[in-house]
């Protein structure tokens, strides 16, 4: 496999320090290792936001960092919940100061713009503190010029995209936890690690508008999947990944500004 010029991973040093001198965008991809039911592996999370920040960071002449695999606890609601066997999960702190450390280390090292893209809707607000407590850090060492955007991938997907997705009317980005879009979009970043033959076809998952802990797990389906993905196809992954990676780029664009 050749080296790839998007990855840090891949760079030397030498290489680093001549991108970085271009004030990249620098994309760190944040996941987790979490159940997604008897079809998709325990990666997904950190999968699909690698795949997207990838082709993004082509399109904006963008690095993206290694990830961040590990994310924060699984909440049935969103992600099935965190008693599933597989599912490992960090405490809240351990992500905030991972993250927080991460920025630090890379604005030490001449960076300026940071997109922490999230691929596991629970990481998100302790994605918010990490950025709060980095740019804290870095306001204290007297520097103002970093700036950071925060996103879920998800959020970028239109009415237009959803309705190719759910024709017959769309859950919620909750309940779509290991359901069409991330099937979908798996089938067509990574064939080789969907069990086709297993996908689930379910009915959506019923929550009370409260959450319980211990966990109540009488709601969550056994499979672990909150609504059917028996409608995804990699043609659909294809149709979110033409339409949300282009507008990733031109919103990133606009609102990092010039370089
Ligand atoms: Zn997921």
């Amino acid at each position: 496999m050749a080296a790839s010029p998007t990855q840090i991973a891949d760079l030397t040093w030498y290489d680093f320090v001549e991108r970085v001198k271009a004030n990249p965008i620098v994309f760190l991809p944040i996941g987790s290792v979490e159940q997604h039911g008897p079809h998709l592996p325990l990666a997904t999370d950190t999968l699909l936001p690698q795949a997207l920040a990838t082709a993004v960071a082509e399109r904006v002449g963008g690095l993206v960092a290694p990830p961040v695999a590990y994310g924060y606890k699984s909440q049935p609601k969103s992600g099935g919940g965190n008693h599933f066997p597989g599912t490992l999960s960090l405490d809240a702190n351990v992500l905030i100061g991972l993250v927080r450390n991460i920025v630090n280390e890379l604005v030490r090292h001449g960076v300026r713009r940071i997109v922490l893209f999230d691929g596991h809707m629970e990481n998100q607000w302790f994605l918010v503190e990490a950025a709060d407590l980095a740019l804290r850090d870095q306001a204290m060492l007297g520097r103002d010029d970093v700036k950071i955007i925060k996103l879920g991938y998800w959020e970028f997907i239109t009415k237009a995209t959803e309705q190719v997705l759910f024709p017959d009317g769309f859950p919620s980005w909750e309940l779509e936890h290991a359901a069409v879009m991330e099937t979908s979009v798996m089938l067509h970043v990574r064939p080789d690690l969907v069990r086709s033959a297993l996908i689930p076809d379910g009915p959506a998952a019923a929550f009370p508008p409260y959450d319980v802990y211990p966990f109540d797990t009488g709601p969550i389906p056994d499979t672990g999947v909150l609504s059917s993905a028996a409608a995804a196809s990699a043609q659909k992954g294809e149709v979110v990944l033409a339409q949300v990676v282009p507008d990733i780029a031109a919103a990133l664009r606009e609102a990092f500004g010039p370089e």
